[in-house]
């Protein structure tokens, strides 16, 4: 069975991300998307709310589950017995940092392989940042994210945090 897990801080979740997933989801027999728990990286949306965004988002789809985890992404793709690791490409400022955390993934792990997708043109520009960004500051979001995810944003940027 090809396993492969799909890891990220999902921040929220934007439409590249899903694509992504569903993309990868074809490719794979099961996909685990691991939300990260980084204590040391502050988020705007809780490792909970995280998880269910992308739970309400894939419910639909039975071969990808939805695992928060926290620590070395290697331990985590052991502990789910996956070899395979997704990650998205959207430009040339991507590639530097996957490289080297592919790289280390494998120094650490050489039994663990990173897989990259291109973006999609028409996603290549959106990222959970800007979705931050354009929440705080009253923008307009709605093309970066699923619209199932809106009132997850708006609640996590009405002012009361
Ligand atoms: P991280 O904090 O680990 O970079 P993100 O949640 O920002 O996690 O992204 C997870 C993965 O999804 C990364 O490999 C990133 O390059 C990829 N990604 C993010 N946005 C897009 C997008 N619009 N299209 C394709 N891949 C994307």
């Amino acid at each position: 069975m090809k396993k492969a897990i799909y890891p990220g801080s999902f921040d929220p979740v934007t439409v590249g991300h899903m694509d992504l997933i569903m993309r990868s989801a074809k490719m794979f027999d099961e996909l685990v998307v691991g939300v990260l728990d980084n204590y040391r990286k502050q988020c705007a949306f809780s490792v909970e709310e995280r998880v269910e965004m992308l739970e309400v988002l894939t419910k639909d789809v039975p071969n990808i589950k939805i695992k928060a985890f926290s620590g070395l992404l290697v331990d985590f793709a052991k502990q789910e017995d996956a070899h395979i690791i997704v990650r998205g490409l959207r430009a040339i400022t991507d590639f530097e940092y996957e490289l080297q955390m592919a790289q280390t993934n494998r120094q650490i792990d050489g039994g663990i392989d990173t897989v990259f997708l291109t973006a999609s043109a028409e996603y290549s520009y959106v990222s959970s940042s800007a979705v931050r960004e354009l929440a705080l500051f009253g923008g307009d979001y709605s093309g970066f994210v699923p619209c199932e995810i809106m009132p997850y944003i708006k609640k996590g940027f009405d002012g009361s945090r």
